[in-house]
């Protein structure tokens, strides 16, 4: 994937889904329809985001408008096609170079597929969330796992960039199912993958269940036990996960009654991914009768390494009976990696 690119962000409205997922409270996402922005709104955004970040760009860089916030294929075809054509301008100039959206896997269509094609878009985010047919089905998503290979196929077909959502903790899910789910995933071979945990949120049926004791969110530790897993799977098959954990926005937080949530999700995850590589070196290392030891750690993973509050570090002292241990920044040290200095 091309990170070196430089996003244009468009939000656009769940306007009229008809769908009812059980974890999603449509009171607070859906907009009317005139929230949906204009073609000139569009426009005037993009050149207003050309003009603020010019400084920020390079010449190697790749601008791509994003259509974000909604299940963009399942708008109205006459809104779509208004919405991709406002951009036209700035493709024409070479000022924006491709489109990218989100959808759900069922409004993928050859049709569909034609208009997102003539129009450039280059990237399409599917908001999978599960490839279990069960916990599709509690989670009243609308689709089977069927339905998700068929829409992966059929975008990797024409050539798509496709991202994959996934959700960790959806009612009916377990373990071993989110584990199974992550290896079907990878058998798509995505481009990239997004990682959610499940929050409970006010005014959706999963808080009625939650409420009703029918729903138990997953535990912050267990959230991130999954993901880390997951991360690591992903990594493993070289499929980068550009996302862990939700957007801390005012309205989430407001939103929240219960489940995972951490400002720095990703960052638990990590942290507990580097812990557990610090063990398996020091396995290996004889440090009996030492007083300490030196880690060597990139210096953009300095933080991670620590963990919040120094946890990790405090957790290493007393699983190895160090009395300290030092950390020191390696330029050299690859990015989620660690050594131990001898
Ligand atoms: S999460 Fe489900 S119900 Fe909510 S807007 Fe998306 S498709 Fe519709």
């Amino acid at each position: 994937m091309d990170d070196k690119r430089f996003i244009i962000p468009i939000f656009i409205s769940h306007l009229g889904c008809p769908h009812r997922c059980v974890y999603c409270n449509q009171d607070l996402i859906a907009r009317p329809v005139s929230a949906l922005p204009t073609p000139e709104e569009a426009a005037a955004e993009i050149e207003r985001y050309l003009g603020l970040n010019s400084h920020k760009r390079t010449s190697a860089q790749t601008v791509q408008v994003a259509f974000y916030g909604g299940s963009f294929t399942a708008l109205p075809l006459e809104s779509q096609e208004k919405l991709l054509r406002s951009v036209k301008p700035f493709l024409d100039e070479g000022k924006v170079h491709s489109l990218r959206l989100s959808t759900r896997p069922d409004y993928i269509s050859p049709e569909i597929l034609e208009i997102l094609k003539a129009h450039k878009v280059e990237t399409v985010e599917l908001g999978v969330q599960s490839m279990a047919d069960e916990v599709l089905r509690i989670s009243r998503r609308g689709y089977g796992r069927e339905r998700v290979q068929q829409a992966v196929r059929d975008l990797q077909g024409e050539n798509f960039e496709v991202g994959v959502q996934l959700m960790i903790g959806l009612p009916g899910d377990s373990p071993e199912r989110f584990a199974a789910t992550v290896e079907e995933v990878i058998r798509l071979s995505p481009h990239f993958v997004r990682l959610y945990p499940t929050l409970v949120i006010k005014g959706t049926v999963l808080e009625r269940w939650f409420r009703q004791g029918r729903y138990h969110p997953l535990a912050l530790e267990e959230a991130v036990a999954l993901a880390k897993e997951a991360l690591r799977r992903f990594q493993q098959a070289h499929i980068p996960v550009i996302r862990v954990g939700l957007q801390p926005t005012p309205s989430l937080l407001e939103a929240i009654v219960a489940g995972p949530y951490h400002s720095a999700f990703r960052q638990l995850v990590e942290s507990s991914i580097l812990y557990e590589q610090a063990i398996d070196l020091l396995a290996e290392f004889p440090h009996q009768g030492r007083p300490s030891l030196t880690f060597l750690v990139s210096p953009r993973d300095i933080s991670t390494f620590y963990g919040q509050g120094g946890e990790n570090i405090i957790k290493l002292r007393k699983a190895c009976g160090l009395q300290e241990i030092r950390v020191k920044h390696e330029p050299q040290q690859k990015r989620g990696t660690i050594a131990l200095c001898a």
